[in-house]
């Protein structure tokens, strides 16, 4: 019987496990260097949260300016984090982004009364904007 998808997957995992690690570690070095390509770009010049200055990466991310992040989502169907980098990169770094840290998207968030809810008709009370 021939074998399913997945166990050929498998099989190929246990007999190459040196091809496989090589494999995820260059799709690793790829996305953190888009990620820093990207985060760069949108930090204006800087690998760097633009409020704050934050710059270790893991917490900094795209923010969207005028809120709608997770319509956007919705409609483009950009799951991940990588899959919205490089829609970034394709689509040459469109207007209307920045790089934030955490902590002041979380601010911002609570700022525009965005907490857990869609309220993108509210106006922005970011400072600093
Ligand atoms: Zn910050």
């Amino acid at each position: 019987m021939a074998l399913s998808g997945k166990e050929r997957q498998r099989k190929y995992r246990q007999n190459h496990p040196d091809k496989v690690m090589r494999r995820a570690e260059n799709s690793k070095a790829k996305h953190v260097a888009l990620k820093a390509q990207v985060l760069t770009y949108y930090g204006n010049g800087k690998l760097a949260c633009v409020q704050c200055g934050e710059t270790r990466t893991a917490c900094l991310s795209i923010d969207h300016i005028n809120g709608g992040g997770t319509e956007q989502r919705a409609n483009t169907k950009l799951r991940s984090s990588n899959a919205f980098y490089r829609w970034l990169v394709k689509k040459g770094y469109p207007k209307g982004y920045q790089t934030l840290c955490m902590n002041c998207q979380f601010i911002k968030k609570a700022e525009r009364g965005e907490q857990g809810k869609r309220n993108a008709s509210k106006p922005i009370l970011w400072r600093g904007l």
